[in-house]
């Protein structure tokens, strides 16, 4: 394997794939974590000689250019905290480039492997050498994550290097009790990762929007909670597997509900068998909350992605709150998986030295705990 440290950067030019996807309000950064987190392999090529130019995405605009995507507050903000100037599209020679959203180029994402090839061989012309270290693109078979890599000399950056360690600590004889909590809005993102991880896990804990796919699959009214209608068989199936594999299910017994998607909305707490139907689930209830730190801090090793509830909302923040607090206390190795989860404990208030570790890449962290071979690690021969 190359590691940063054996690639010959003085003086050269070196394309950094950085991982700069930050969530946006109103054009504003709410969460720079991605950004302070390429800092270290930046500042390192800098300090050894080498020019760089950045390439990253922001959301998916598919193809199109949007400029509500565009990454000119992502050069700001990188110039502030670099001290020094970033030119982004300006052609202004400074050491630091930032390109504008590789994924405003359709072939970024392209499935064709010419198409992508094509535009890799592009953005080679404009360096002499490959660092990846956007983690949480690595999942992507994409041309500045994947096919980029093959045509310069390459190696890992300091961010990918450290979250593939964590990664490996996890997968490679994890410290048991083992336990995967899992939120967030949708199951069909996850449906994968739950699948695969029944057969590694001790515990695994649900809530999130998700949450009631699994509730409806045990019969439950879930009144106008969010649901994945289509994937109740498969869910079913899940409970299933989990009881004869022995992993405990921790589900929530009672919801926070409201009538509406709403931040004012009143917030009421029922038990999981008493949700009227004209309402919907927002959060998992103070009970369900205390039962899931408690099974969290019972284990030895942990793995947390996906808010609990409408965590944006006050009202409905508590489940995320408790359970990040009881990550915080657990003797073992505690990991937030992804960069919303990690935006979400900022948020609430929790500093990034309060757990083991804080991933920045979400699906990423994922697929990497799936054992699924991640394109942009085999690129770097990781
Ligand atoms: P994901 O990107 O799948 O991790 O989902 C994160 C989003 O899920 C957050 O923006 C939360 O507000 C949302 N979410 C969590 N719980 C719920 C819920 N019960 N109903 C609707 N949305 C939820």
């Amino acid at each position: 394997m190359n590691s940063l440290a054996s690639l010959d950067v003085a003086g050269k030019r070196v394309f950094l794939r950085c991982d700069l996807n930050v969530p946006l309000s109103n054009g504003a950064i709410t969460d720079d974590g991605r950004i302070r987190a390429s800092l270290p392999t930046i500042k390192n090529l800098l300090e050894r000689g080498a020019s760089i130019v950045i390439g990253a995405h922001l959301g998916r605009p598919k193809g199109e250019i949007k400029p509500e995507l565009s990454l000119a507050p992502v050069a700001k903000r990188l110039e502030e905290l670099l001290g020094q100037t970033v030119d982004f599209i300006s052609n202004n020679g400074a050491a630091v480039t930032l390109l504008e959203n590789l994924r405003f180029t359709a072939a970024e994402t392209s499935k064709d492997d010419a198409e992508r090839g094509a535009f890799a061989k592009e953005l080679a012309t404009l360096a002499d050498l490959y660092v990846g270290d956007g983690f949480g693109a690595v999942h992507r078979k994409h041309a500045s994550v994947y096919d980029l890599a093959s045509l310069l000399s390459n190696a890992p950056g300091f961010l990918i290097q450290a979250e593939v360690e964590v990664l490996k600590k996890l997968t490679q004889s994890p410290e048991r009790p083992y336990g995967v909590i899992l939120g967030g809005a949708k199951v069909s993102d996850k449906i994968g990762v739950i699948s695969n991880l029944l057969s590694k896990v001790d515990v695994m804990a649900i809530g999130g929007g998700m949450v009631f796919t699994f509730l409806a699959a045990k019969g439950k009214e879930i009144g106008s909670s969010l649901v994945e209608t289509d994937l109740i068989p498969t869910v079913k199936e899940i409970i299933e597997t989990a009881a004869l594999k022995g992993v405990t299910l921790v589900l929530p017994t009672d919801i926070v509900i409201a009538p509406e998607f709403k931040e004012s909305a009143t917030p009421t707490v029922v038990p999981v068998d008493q949700m009227p139907s004209d309402q919907m689930g927002l959060d998992i209830g103070p009970d369900s909350g205390a039962a899931f730190a408690d099974a969290i801090k019972k284990c030895k090793t942990v793995f947390w992605n996906g808010p609990m509830g409408v965590f944006e909302f006050a009202n409905f923040a508590h489940g995320t709150q408790v359970v990040a607090q009881a990550l915080t206390e657990v003797e073992g190795i505690s990991v937030v998986g992804g960069g919303d989860s990690a935006a979400a404990v900022r948020a609430l208030g929790f500093k990034d030295s309060d757990f083991g570790y804080i991933s920045t890449g979400g699906g990423a962290s994922l697929e990497y705990l799936e054992g699924k071979v991640l394109p942009g690690l085999a690129a770097l021969g990781l």
